[in-house]
C-alpha cells in the first residue's frame, strides 16, 4: 500500500480528471448525475469530520499553546514575530497582485454589458469599513458555548486566549485542568490521524464536483483575471513564501512541500483554512517537526488570521472591477486598496467563498460598485481553490518561521 501521502497526490490528481470526464457528459446523463451525488456525500461526510474536530482542537491547542508558551516566557516574542510576520507576507502577496494587475490590467476591453444579468440579479449587501468593525469587534467576545455551537471560530480563539493565560496565572493551582487538556489534545490528533486515512476519498470526491461544475463559457470570458489571480497566487506561493522560509530557517521548498503537501492539497480541495486546520497541525508537527508550542498557537490564528491569497484576490479582483468599469485608480486609491484587502482579509473567515464577503468593503472604500461582485461570484469557486492552499502554505510557514525566531532568543 503507497503511503498516505502519495495516496493524497494520486486522488488528486485522479480527481481533476474524473472531474473533467463527469463535466463532459450530457447534463442528462444518469452515470453524471450518479457520480455527483456519490462524489457530494462523500466530500460531506469528509468536510463533516474535519468540522467535528475543529472547535474541540482549536481551543485546546491555543489553550494549551499560550500556557507552555508562558510557561518559557517566550510569549512576547512569539506573539511579536507571528503578527509582523502576517503582515509582511500579506503585504507582500498584495504587492505582487498589484503589480501585475497594473501591468497587465485585467478586464481592460471587456464591456460590463456582458454581465448585465448578473449584476442585475445580484442585490450587494452593504459592508461597509465601520460596519465591518462593528461586526468583527461585537463577534469577537462571545459566550463560549455559542462559540463554540456555532463554530465562530475567532471567537473560540479569543476564549482559549483566556483560558491559556490564565491557566499560567493560577499556576499550580491549575495544574490538573492543563494537564487534562493536554491529554484531550493528543487525543483529538489520534482522531485527526484516523480522519486523514478517508483523506484521499475525501479529496477525490471534492475535485470531481468542483471541476464537473464549472462553467466553462464563462470562464472564458474572465479567462485573463482568472489567469492572473492563478499566476500571482503561484509565485507568491512557489517563491515568494519559499524564499522567506528558506531566509529564516534555511529550509528547502523541497522539504517543506514534501511535509506540508497534504495540508496544502486538502486546502486546495475544500476552499477552507478551518477545515484544513486539523490537517496543518498535524502536517506541521509531525513532519515538519515544528514544536507543539508553535504549530498550536501560530497555525489557529494564522487560519483566522492570515490569509496572503485572500489578500492578493481582494487587490487583484478590485483592479479587475475597476477595469471593468473604466476607472482608472491613482496610486493613491490603490493604497486604500491595500489596507483595506489587508483588513478584509485578515477579518475574513477560514471558509470557503468568505474572501467574497469581505470583498464588498475593498470595492466600497474607492467607490467601485458593490453589485460587480455578481460577475466573480461564478468563478470564486475555482479561485478559492489555490488561494486557500497559499493560505495554509502561509500559516504552516510562519509556524517554521516564528519557531526559528522564538529559538533564537
Ligand atoms: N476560502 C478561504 C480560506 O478558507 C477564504 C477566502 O474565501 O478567501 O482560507
Amino acid at each position: 500500500m503507497p503511503s498516505l501521502n502519495v495516496q493524497i497526490l494520486v486522488a488528486a490528481c485522479l480527481g481533476l480528471l474524473l472531474g473533467w470526464l463527469t463535466g463532459a457528459l450530457p447534463e442528462d446523463a444518469a452515470l453524471r448525475e450518479g457520480t455527483l451525488y456519490a462524489a457530494g456525500l462523500v466530500s460531506s461526510v469528509f468536510i463533516g469530520m474535519l468540522k467535528m474536530v475543529l472547535i474541540p482542537l482549536v481551543f485546546t491547542s491555543i489553550a494549551v499553546g499560550v500556557a507552555s508558551l508562558q510557561q518559557h516566557h517566550q510569549v512576547h516574542r512569539v506573539w511579536i514575530t507571528a503578527l509582523l510576520y502576517f503582515t509582511l507576507t500579506t503585504g507582500a502577496a498584495m504587492l505582487v497582485s498589484l503589480t501585475a494587475a497594473n501591468l497587465f490590467k485585467p478586464g481592460a476591453g471587456l464591456s460590463l454589458d456582458l454581465f448585465a444579468e448578473q449584476m442585475a440579479a445580484f442585490e450587494a449587501r452593504q459592508l461597509t469599513l465601520p460596519e465591518f468593525f462593528q461586526h468583527f469587534f461585537a463577534n469577537l467576545f462571545q459566550n463560549p458555548f455559542t462559540a463554540f455551537a456555532e463554530g465562530s471560530v475567532l471567537a473560540v480563539v479569543v476564549f482559549a486566549l483566556f483560558v491559556g493565560v490564565a491557566l499560567v496565572a493560577g499556576g499550580e493551582r491549575y495544574r490538573n485542568i492543563l494537564q487534562v487538556l493536554q491529554e484531550f489534545l493528543e487525543m483529538l490528533l489520534r482522531i485527526v490521524g484516523w480522519i486523514m486515512r478517508l483523506a484521499p476519498l475525501g479529496i477525490l470526491a471534492l475535485l470531481i464536483r468542483l471541476v464537473a461544475e464549472q462553467d466553462v463559457a464563462l470562464l472564458s470570458a474572465v479567462g485573463g483575471f482568472i489567469v492572473l489571480v492563478f499566476g500571482t497566487t503561484l509565485f507568491h506561493g512557489a517563491v515568494v513564501l519559499p524564499l522567506i522560509l528558506y531566509l529564516t530557517t534555511g529550509r528547502s521548498p523541497l522539504w517543506f512541500w514534501r511535509g506540508a503537501r497534504d495540508a496544502v492539497i486538502t486546502a486546495f480541495a475544500t476552499s477552507s483554512s478551518s477545515a484544513t486546520l486539523p490537517v496543518s497541525i498535524r502536517c506541521a508537527e509531525d513532519n515538519l517537526k515544528v514544536d507543539k508550542r508553535y504549530a498550536g498557537f501560530v497555525l489557529p490564528l494564522g487560519a483566522t488570521m492570515n490569509m496572503d491569497g485572500t489578500a492578493l484576490y481582494e487587490a487583484a479582483a478590485a483592479l479587475f472591477v475597476a477595469n471593468l468599469v473604466g476607472v482608472e485608480l491613482s496610486l493613491g486609491q490603490q493604497a486604500v486598496v491595500f489596507f483595506t484587502a489587508m483588513i478584509a482579509s485578515t477579518g475574513a473567515p477560514g471558509i470557503p467563498s468568505a474572501g467574497m464577503v469581505t470583498m464588498v468593503m475593498v470595492l466600497q472604500a474607492v467607490g467601485l460598485p458593490a453589485e460587480a461582485i455578481a460577475i466573480l461570484l461564478p468563478i470564486d469557486r475555482l479561485l478559492d481553490t489555490v488561494r486557500t492552499a497559499v493560505n495554509v502554505q502561509g500559516d504552516i510557514t510562519g509556524s517554521l518561521v516564528v519557531q526559528r525566531f522564538a529559538e533564537r532568543a
